[in-house]
């Protein structure tokens, strides 16, 4: 199957999802992730109406950005280490990878060094084991006043990795948990947050049920990820 045709079923899917949640689909964004795929893949989707794209990596996503339009939003969605925080806020109009405090700070120093706002999702692993990075949900409450405090850092909402499984059901109570943890946060900041990034290729039909706002769709969207071109010892 061609892209066109692929992105094409991905919308159709999401449409009917929200349509069985009794949602409207402009509420939920479709979020590409080209982490391991071409420029030429990007640029592909471009032609069909995407404009943001998902990258997990600052080195992949700095030679792969500099190789596609410029007019391109890009999103980091992988874990960020804090040598790579410079880049990072160079490179992207959203870091959905907030997973500790230091990290958050590091952020906050660098946009204001480009005096640049930097909008953030908060990284949650509200499964507990899957997911190596994100705050515990029973942390989160209390880094949210500290991080919303950062002068650069805008919280935009919250973003979690389920863990893979094959039967989606599966991973509905994850989907859930993340929603009431964003209540939980509306209220204590007194303001509504925008997103809940929650669903990936695998999963996003439940998770648009549970209230998703961002889904990142990498596989069902570009194929199966060609290996990274460096090959990484085996774990
Ligand atoms: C790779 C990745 C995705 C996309 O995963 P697919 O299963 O290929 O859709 C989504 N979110 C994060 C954080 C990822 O690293």
């Amino acid at each position: 199957m061609e892209l066109d045709e692929r992105l094409h079923g991905i919308r159709e899917r999401i449409n009917d999802a929200c349509e069985l949640a009794g949602r409207d689909p402009a509420e939920v964004m479709l979020l590409p992730v080209s982490k391991n795929h071409s420029a030429d893949a990007v640029r592909e989707l471009t032609y069909h109406g995407c404009r943001v794209f998902g990258e997990s990596k600052i080195q992949e996503a700095k030679l792969k950005i500099s190789a596609c339009p410029g007019n391109l939003e890009w999103q980091l969605i992988g874990h960020l280490q804090s040598n790579k925080c410079r880049d990072a806020v160079r490179l992207f109009r959203m870091i959905q990878s907030v997973d500790r405090m230091s990290i958050a700070e590091e952020i906050n120093r660098h946009a204001h060094n480009a005096a640049k706002d930097m909008p953030v999702l908060l990284e949650v692993n509200v499964a507990g084991e899957g997911a190596k990075y994100g705050f515990k949900p029973a942390e989160l409450l209390d880094v949210l006043e500290p991080i919303n405090d950062l002068p650069r850092l805008e919280i935009h909402g919250l973003m979690t990795l389920a863990p893979w499984v094959p039967e989606p059901e599966k991973v509905r109570p994850i989907f859930q948990q993340l929603r009431e943890l964003k209540e939980a946060c509306e209220q204590k900041l007194g303001a509504p947050l925008q997103h809940l990034s929650m669903g990936m290729s695998g999963d996003f039909e439940v998770a648009i049920e549970e209230g998703a706002t961002l889904v990142r769709i990498g596989t069902a969207l570009f194929g199966p990820r060609p290996r990274p071109t460096k090959p990484k010892p085996r774990e």
